[in-house]
Order: structure tokens, then C-alpha cells, then sequence
């Protein structure tokens, strides 16, 4: 089998106060991403139901200060993009509006907005709605790519969904960047890809859904060309994983596959929304055009955990890089499921 799931358990024995000092175990386990080889912690941790906080007085406090996305401001205060670049100013479609990043990640970095909501609730967005917003971001990644002919840049769509998840504005927006030199993760799974296609002579993506498809313990439904699963070593507390078949590119993604992927993201956005979390941050990555790759997507929702409002990051995420979660993808993976019943 070319795709191996490993992990380890570990235990640890201690004298228990709950049982009058008793020996007692507990395990930790350890489970190796097959295509990275980065590992993720699964901790047996009791966690209590999440609530959620005030979000209008989040929002409220949000237009105290006055949002640059509305429709009174956005057309004053928002860039237009040069003649070089687009002969349109601002990109639009349906209600979306992508327009330059005023504060850069890379040579192309752009904001798309998908409407002139200001806050909408992670349960409330139609699939039609964020079809239009990614149909409008790829315009504006295809528009980087004509720019800059014959070179290879990585692509990506981003989301922070509100200010847990690191969004400084409520008002629901993409964040695109291209640029040649990409991020740290985008590079490793290109890489990790190349090397698994010239070893196994397959694509990695292909061998991991068909693999997921037969053990059926994290395979969440097939909407079109996309697959959806839980990522077996996951990269936050809960890591929903969607697949282009192949669609080395992002550019390969029809009208079509855009609402497909609509379909489940707007199914995914309604599980969180059900289990009590309202915060994510998404990617989308695209490959620059070998074959072997699969443009792919993670949706992981932010947390905060009660009763303290303690972070889910700590010294694991931002010292050791390595991730630590209180769930397992195989039983999330079977609450998912229940949202995209009928989808596929
Ligand atoms: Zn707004």
C-alpha cells in the first residue's frame, strides 16, 4: 500500500486521584500526516459543549469603528487594480468584489468580498453566494498568472472568518495571493507531492481518496470531482479536507465544480455552525501545473476553550510546530457526514 496511516499510542501511568491514588493510565497518540510526514497529537482531554459569545456585540463593536467593505465606503476607501494588470478596476460577480490588498502578502494579493452584508452567520452562507466569490477570485488569480507569463507561481484563496480566526474585519472576505515563492506548507505538500509521484509513479491525492474511500473511517461524501474527508493527522483541532480530482490548477476549476465545492463548504460551515464553533480559517491551494497534484482545500474552525476562553494555540502550535487536538478525525468524520447527506 503506497498510502500509510501511522500512529503510535502512548501511555502514561500515574497514581490517580480520582481512584484514591490508584495506578491509573492514560494514553496520548501520535498519528504521522502520510504525505508530510509532520505529526499531530490526539489528547483524551474532557471538553465541555462550546458556547458561543455575544456575536452582536462583536459586530456592533465592529461598526463603531466603521467597515472599509460596506457599500457606503468600499467604492472611497478600497484600492482599484492598474491597466497592467486588468482592464477592469475592480473585479465583480453577482455580489462579489475583489479589489488590490492595501497591505500586501505577496506581488498579487487581492480581497474578495461576497456581498455587502456586513456579518453573516457561519450557517447562512447559500452555496450561490460563495460560488460567485470564488469565481471572482480566480479571475483575479488568472489575471496575476497572464502578468506574468511562463513562470510559476503558487496561488491560493484564504479565509479568516472572524476575529478569532485572525479576520480584523467582520465583514465575510477571501484573501488571494500569488507569488513565486509561497508559503511554507504550500511548498511542502507541492514538494511532498512530486517526490511521492516519482516513487509510486501516481498521484499522492488520487491514491489518498481512493485509499480513504475503502477504509470509510474518514471519507465524508463526494460532491462532483471533490472529495471530502477528515485529515487523519490533522492540522488544528478539527481539519476537513476537500480534493479536486484531477485539478493540478486552480484554473481547471470549472462554474460547475465551483458550486460542487460550494455545495460542501456551505454543508462544512453548517456542521461548525451546529456544534457550537463560529471561527474558521480556510486555504485553498493550487498547484502550478505537474500532473500529480490535486488542488485542495482545508477548512479548520478556531476555538476557544471553556471555561477560561483559552486559546487552541500554544507553545505545541507555535514553538514545536506541531498540532494537538481533543478530537478524533474518525468520529468527526461521522458527525460531518450527517450534513452532506444528499449532496453527493
Ligand atoms: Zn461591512
Amino acid at each position: 500500500m503506497k498510502v500509510r496511516f501511522e500512529k503510535y499510542s502512548r501511555v502514561t501511568k500515574f497514581l490517580d486521584p480520582a481512584l484514591n491514588f490508584e495506578e491509573n493510565e492514560r494514553p496520548t497518540e501520535i498519528r504521522v500526516d502520510p504525505l508530510t510526514g509532520q505529526t499531530s497529537r490526539i489528547l483524551h482531554f474532557p471538553m465541555r459543549m462550546l458556547s458561543k459569545p455575544d456575536l452582536e456585540e462583536i459586530v456592533k463593536r465592529s461598526l463603531e469603528f466603521g467597515c472599509p467593505f460596506c457599500p457606503q465606503m468600499l467604492d472611497m476607501v478600497t484600492p482599484k487594480f492598474t491597466a497592467e494588470l486588468t482592464k477592469k478596476e475592480r473585479i465583480t460577480r453577482g455580489t462579489a468584489v475583489v479589489f488590490p490588498n492595501m497591505f500586501p502578502y505577496d506581488t498579487f494579493s487581492a480581497v474578495t468580498i461576497f456581498s455587502d452584508e456586513h456579518f453573516k452567520p457561519l450557517g447562512d452562507f447559500a452555496p450561490e453566494l460563495l460560488h460567485d466569490g470564488f469565481c471572482a477570485s480566480q479571475e483575479y488569480l488568472d489575471a496575476a498568472r497572464r502578468a506574468r507569463p511562463g513562470s510559476s507561481l503558487f496561488y491560493s484563496v484564504n479565509w479568516n472568518y472572524m476575529p478569532l480566526a485572525g479576520g480584523t474585519i467582520i465583514h465575510p472576505h477571501l484573501q488571494l495571493i500569488a507569488g513565486k515563492d509561497g508559503t511554507n506548507y504550500h511548498r511542502a505538500i507541492l514538494d511532498a507531492s512530486r517526490h511521492y509521484a516519482a516513487q509510486n509513479s501516481s498521484s499522492y491525492w488520487s491514491d489518498l481518496v481512493e485509499e480513504e474511500i475503502r477504509l470509510s473511517e474518514r471519507f465524508i461524501a463526494r460532491i462532483g470531482k471533490i472529495s471530502w474527508l477528515t485529515s487523519f493527522s490533522p492540522k488544528g483541532f478539527i481539519d476537513i479536507m476537500a480534493i479536486f480530482d484531477r485539478t493540478p490548477t486552480i484554473f481547471e476549476i470549472s462554474e460547475a465544480d465551483w458550486l460542487d465545492f460550494s455545495r460542501g463548504l456551505s454543508a462544512a460551515m453548517k456542521y461548525l455552525d451546529g456544534y457550537g464553533f463560529y471561527s474558521f480559517n480556510m486555504a485553498l491551494y493550487s498547484g502550478d501545473g505537474e500532473q500529480h497534484f490535486s488542488t485542495l482545500a482545508k477548512l479548520i474552525p478556531r476555538v476557544q476553550l471553556p471555561p477560561m476562553n483559552t486559546s487552541d494555540m500554544n507553545y505545541f502550535n507555535t514553538l514545536h510546530n506541531e498540532v494537538l487536538t481533543i478530537f478524533t478525525p474518525e468520529d468527526i468524520c461521522a458527525e460531518v457526514r450527517k450534513f452532506f447527506e444528499g449532496l453527493g
